[in-house]
């Protein structure tokens, strides 16, 4: 099968001045493109030829076919993760979670900044849901995403790769973290958690 870029979900300027509209040109229309080109172009002929881009990132052994597979999904995740900037609105059960955990939705976006930050080279920082309903932040190196652990169910992603901010915020990743939650889409977050 063909694997193809997903749409992304809102207008290249809609998470502007936090994520520009360059960012997502070269982010979205040229690093996200390049991992599906890459993967059309490594999996004909292969035993991963008919496989969903689930299946691959679960079977294939950690190079080559699954970086670029797994970079497919975690930036649709990532993009799908964001939206033009909103004033939040959190469901009193998931808020509890947040609360039970963090104590308060500041010390949950300080803790997940944390560990963003602390990701060393490139990489990613997700909140993510475990079998008992409770709320944890991971992080993960280079393509490594949590689909690949059952235990876990990914409701949130940031993007630390340098790519993912160099052009708005040059070095500076702590910035692109405190922005980046003017764009976050709580809805979508939700609608994972009660998936
Ligand atoms: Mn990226």
């Amino acid at each position: 099968m063909t694997h193809a870029l997903p749409t992304l979900p809102y207008a290249m300027d809609a998470l502007a001045p936090y994520i520009s509209e360059e960012t997502l040109q070269f982010h979205y229309g040229k690093h996200h493109q390049t991992y599906v080109d890459n993967l059309n172009k490594l999996v004909p002929g292969t035993e991963y030829e008919n496989m969903s881009l689930e299946e691959i990132i679960r079977t294939a052994p950690k190079w080559g076919v699954f970086n670029n597979a797994a970079q497919i999904w975690n930036h649709t995740f990532y993009f799908d993760s964001l939206a033009p900037a909103t004033i939040p609105t959190l469901s009193e059960e998931f808020l509890t979670r947040i609360v039970e955990k963090w104590g308060n939705i500041e010390s949950f976006q300080t803790a997940f900044n944390d560990v963003a930050l602390k990701t060393f080279g490139s990489g990613w920082a997700w909140l993510v849901k475990r079998a008992d309903g409770s709320l944890d932040i991971i992080s993960t190196s280079n393509a490594e995403t949590p689909l690949t652990d059952s235990s876990v169910t990914p409701l949130l992603t940031c993007d630390v790769w340098e790519h993912a901010y160099y052009i708005d915020y040059r070095n500076a990743r702590a910035k692109y973290l405190e922005n980046y939650w003017h764009v976050v889409n709580w809805a979508k977050v939700e609608e994972r958690y009660n998936g």
